[in-house]
């Protein structure tokens, strides 16, 4: 078995902690894993993946970092900051339209200096050779190249760690988790994890929460998958199988359409805030903790299960979507306004 090199660009382990108020009032075992805490210019679970992506940028003395995403991705933020403390230029390929304000994660590429190039997600192949061709033209040579989310056999390994670390905090605090709930949209989260757990024998059971039904327009995500899977176990030599049986994905979740705020997401957000003062944010962990919310709801664990939500960051966007999420008449009428009469 082959292991990739990595740089450092976050804290780990993360801390794994229970969600004492939940668990008292909904009846379960809740346990949660702070990946919004690996602490690069905001966090997320990017940061594990960047730290095997740069390492292999600079392996090929690549002098600048693409990446493609939405305008408010939280993958664009992190590559941006991981590039720069490597000394790499960075390039931002985001979907239009461009926004009139600059707020969350795209104020905060502002910040870390990267270039934004706005393209149509329409054309996005077309688009984003014409700009790997024009950097080439400018850089002397292929400028480093990570793909939607950082999800391909070398991003991945952050979540084969991950799984790692995790088996070791379940074990030091002894603690049993039956299933690990967490936001699935490239992919390459899910799929670190699948290999994780068939290398560490992890018990837990995973289950994906599908964000973006159309995150791939030739394939679903299932497929992604499997593919990035097979890909590493040849390329690393991995003494694994994965198949289709290992993949769990809920697909009950993202018929609204990716970054649209529905009563799911604003409702998730306030109660895990709430009651355990942890912020969520509106397009990932928002959704995929309301799917579990209502997953308990209905039953879908057995009683006394032992469940983990997997938090992978994503706050900057409660800023760019504060429109959604809050109403300012909401709140006022059951406020004291002892001073204001
Ligand atoms: C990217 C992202 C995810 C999804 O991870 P994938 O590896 O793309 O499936 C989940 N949550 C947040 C906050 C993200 O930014």
């Amino acid at each position: 078995m082959k292991h990739p090199d990595k740089v450092t660009l976050g804290f780990f382990p993360t801390p794994l902690t229970k969600l004492e108020n939940l668990s008292k009032k909904l009846g379960y075992q809740l346990f949660i894993k702070r990946d919004d805490l690996t602490g690069l210019a905001f966090g997320g679970n990017k940061t594990r993946k960047l730290e095997y992506l740069i390492a292999d940028a600079l392996y090929k003395h690549s002098k600048a970092v693409v990446t493609i995403g939405a305008a408010q991705s939280n993958h664009a933020r992190q590559t941006a900051a991981a590039a720069k403390k490597y000394g790499l230029d960075v390039h931002l390929l985001l979907f239009k339209p461009e926004p009139e304000q600059y707020d969350g994660n795209l104020l905060i590429d502002m910040f870390l200096g990267a270039k934004v190039h706005w393209i149509d997600r329409n054309k996005l192949y077309e688009q984003q050779l014409r700009v790997l061709g024009a950097l080439k033209d400018c850089y002397g040579q292929n400028p480093y190249f990570i793909p939607m989310g950082g999800s391909n056999e070398i991003g991945i390994w952050g979540y084969i760690d991950a799984i790692d670390e995790i088996k070791t905090q379940i074990e030091l605090l002894g603690i049993d988790i039956d299933y690990i709930v967490f936001a699935s949209s490239s992919g390459g989260t899910q799929t670190g994890m699948i290999i994780g757990k068939k290398l560490f024998d992890l018990k837990a059971q995973l289950i994906g929460i599908e964000i973006d039904k159309n995150m791939y327009p030739d394939k679903s995500l299932e497929q992604h998958i499997l593919n990035t899977a097979k890909y590493a176990i040849d390329e690393f030599e991995l003494p694994i199988t994965v198949t289709s049986d290992d993949i769990n994905i809920i697909k009950d979740y993202d018929s609204a359409g990716y970054g649209i705020v529905t009563d799911l997401e604003k409702n998730a957000i306030y109660t895990m805030a709430e009651n355990e003062g942890i912020l969520l944010d509106p397009v990932y962990t928002g959704r995929a903790f309301g799917g579990m919310l209502d997953m308990l709801e209905k039953g879908y664990f057995p009683k006394g299960s032992s469940i983990l939500f997997w938090h992978t960051g994503g706050q900057p966007g409660l800023f760019a979507y504060k429109d959604d999420l809050f109403e300012k008449t909401e709140i006022g009428k059951d406020n004291l306004h002892i001073l204001n009469d």
